[in-house]
């Protein structure tokens, strides 16, 4: 928000609004008061006048019905009004006539006019009254431009008979100059009392404004989302609550904000921690939200996919899946596989709708189902493979047993050798069923071990015991074990069974005149055990594979010897059920080494 400058501020506009109002009241006072005062005034000074007209009446109606001797002695009638009139020539009177029914002027106070005595008058305004008989009054401007006032009455004798009419000029300027001089007063009253009020409206301005200015800073703070500052409340007054609301108003953003945050953050949480993947898209499908789990699965970081197709982002073909097509909950897999690896995922689509159920984005959960798909495949071979390792044997038992039965029974010297053969093949399909059982029963969830506390190595020199009995005298087996003791917690017979396999395997591909080494060594809190052979050895990269169920690396060789390949496979499941790991090193052609953990009792157990 921009800094509202003075000349647009609230605080002008008071101060105009202020003077404006007191101009008006001014106004409307000076106006009224001047025209009232004036008009008194013209009052006061006609009837100053009316009065001196009054004397002057009486005087003359005196003086006009007044006997005078024949002879002439004493004044005369135009000397007496003279008199009269000279008498009464005061500052604000500026002229007197007298004029007689004849319309000449008889006396005159004014030495300007006295030369107009004996004269007839030329006022069509004094002859009007000797014509009528009426009093009259006018105000008109002279010829040095001064206002005058002007009357003039009938003058009658005792008998009430007009005998002439008397005339007053007088100024009537020095009342408007009166006037003048108190407007002039009221002007300067006016600009003092809007000088005043003008700085007055500034400080009420003010204190209004303040707080207003003060909860507009801080809707500016409060816009970047900072609520930690409150505004002061300055009174009870409406702004007083308006600041005190907008308070409220702050903590409860605060209050809001936090709360959201908190969800926020939870939300994140909860999507970071999941292990599947959530894309979130608007209703275009654009991608508005991906957690780390979805970024793994798709391998594209969040940033990089943000605002991105749905349909590109999981590689979708467009013309087989229309996304405003999706169903409201559906899912479907895809394969990300490539060239090395083998991976699929299931993606469920779901919509989200607004209260008017129109649909305003997708949420898509990913998760990896490689692994589920590859058990799957695995027991669909895991089938083929059982079917077909008991097909063989089974097929040379029928063979055998055809021809005993078509005669070759009799046969002294064939018989025993096909009886044997079927023997032979029995005792393997029982084996490989014993071993399947095996590994069956170690599938189970509630398959438990007979463990005990073991000294291995003496526990391994009886295993090699058993077979240097058997061991034909061109292999030598050769014992690198140590002489410390090595207690483990373990299934004695399970061990047995693992040790059998490694050697029995480590004899059968042995050549002529070949060593077996056994070793153990002691690595912290395990014991690590290997035997090694100088046999054919294994190709690299099926050095994992060998522990895999009915894996043999050379199927044409190792048949021959009657594997099954499931050997390695339960000694995997057995030592990993002792917590050890089982592995597997070879130089093709060189021989090979089989290597497993089993970890130490520890000194405390070991005392018990
Ligand atoms: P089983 O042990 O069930 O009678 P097997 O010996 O063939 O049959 P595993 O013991 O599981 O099966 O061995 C799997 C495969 O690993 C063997 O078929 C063989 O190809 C290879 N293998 C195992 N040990 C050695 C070894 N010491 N030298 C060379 N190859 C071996
Ligand atoms: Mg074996």
């Amino acid at each position: 928000m921009h800094k509202v400058g003075f000349f647009r501020s609230i605080q002008l506009k008071f101060i105009i609004i202020f003077i404006l109002l007191l101009l008006v009241a001014i106004q409307v006072i000076g106006s009224y008061f001047a025209r009232e005062l004036e008009k008194e005034l013209v009052k006061n000074f006609e009837e100053s006048i009316e009065s001196t007209v009054d004397i002057l009446q009486v005087n003359m109606e005196q003086a006009f019905s007044k006997e005078r001797p024949e002879d002439g002695d004493g004044p005369t009638l135009k000397q007496e009004v003279q008199d009269v009139v000279r008498v009464n020539d005061t500052d604000n009177i500026i002229n007197i006539q007298v004029v007689n029914m004849q319309s000449r002027i008889i006396a005159a106070s004014n030495s300007s006019s006295s030369g107009n005595i004996g004269k007839k008058t030329t006022s069509d305004f004094i002859k009007n009254t000797l014509r009528f008989g009426v009093a009259d009054s006018d105000k008109v401007y002279n010829t040095e431009r001064n206002l005058i006032y002007r009357r003039v009455v009938p003058i009658t004798d005792d008998e009430e008979t007009q005998v002439g009419a008397l005339y007053i000029e007088s100024s009537i300027s020095s009342v408007y100059n009166q006037m003048e001089d108190i407007n002039n007063i009221f002007l300067r009253g006016s600009v003092l009392a809007i000088t005043v009020s003008a700085f007055l409206g500034i400080l009420v301005a003010r204190t209004i404004t303040k707080p207003i200015m003060e909860m507009r800073r801080q809707t500016q703070t409060m816009a970047r989302e900072d609520f930690s500052q409150k505004v002061n409340v300055y009174g009870s007054d409406e702004i007083g609550q308006l600041a005190e609301s907008f308070n409220d108003l702050n903590a409860k953003l605060k209050h809001s904000r936090a709360s959201t945050e908190e969800e926020r953050r939870k939300l994140s949480s909860v999507l970071s921690n999941m292990s599947d993947g959530v894309i979130a898209t608007d209703k275009s499908g654009a991608v508005t939200l991906m957690n780390d789990a979805a970024a793994r699965l798709i391998g594209r970081s969040p940033e990089e996919a943000h605002g991105s197709f749905l349909l590109d982002v999981l590689e979708l073909d467009e013309k087989t899946v229309d996304i405003t097509d999706l169903p409201d909950s559906g899912s479907m897999i895809i394969d990300f596989s490539d060239q090395d690896n083998f991976f699929l995922i299931r993606a469920n689509f779901s919509t989200i709708s607004d209260d008017e159920a129109d649909i305003t984005g997708f949420i898509t959960v990913i998760s990896d189902v490689t692994e589920q798909e590859k058990v799957e495949q695995e027991r669909r071979e895991f089938v083929s493979n059982v079917s077909h390792e008991l097909r063989t044997p089974l097929t040379t038992m029928r063979s055998y047993i055809e021809a005993l039965t078509e005669g070759a029974w009799e046969d002294k010297e064939i018989a025993p050798k096909f009886l044997s053969v079927t023997q032979n093949e029995t005792e393997r399909m029982i084996r490989m069923v014993n071993d399947l059982l095996q590994l069956s029963r170690m599938d189970d969830k509630d398959y438990s071990l007979q463990k005990e506390k073991t000294e291995f190595i003496t526990f391994f020199h009886h295993v090699i015991d058993r077979f240097d009995m058997n061991v034909s005298d061109n292999i030598t087996l050769q014992r690198e074990l140590p002489n410390g003791q090595f207690y483990v917690w373990m299934d004695k017979d399970k061990m047995t069974q693992v040790l059998d396999n490694i050697i029995s395997n480590a004899i059968k591909y042995s050549p002529e005149g070949g060593t077996i080494r056994f070793n153990v060594v002691k690595q912290k809190n395990q014991m690590l055990a290997s035997i090694e052979d100088q046999g054919m050895g294994i190709a690299y990269e099926k050095l994992n594979k060998i522990f895999e169920r009915f894996y043999r690396a050379d199927k044409a060789r190792t048949r021959k010897f009657g594997g099954t390949g499931l050997g390695l496979a339960i000694a995997k499941e057995m030592v990993e059920a002792h917590h050890g790991k089982i592995w597997a090193k070879s130089k093709e052609g060189k021989g090979t080494t089989i290597l497993f953990t089993l970890p130490l009792m520890n000194k405390k157990r070991r005392g018990k």
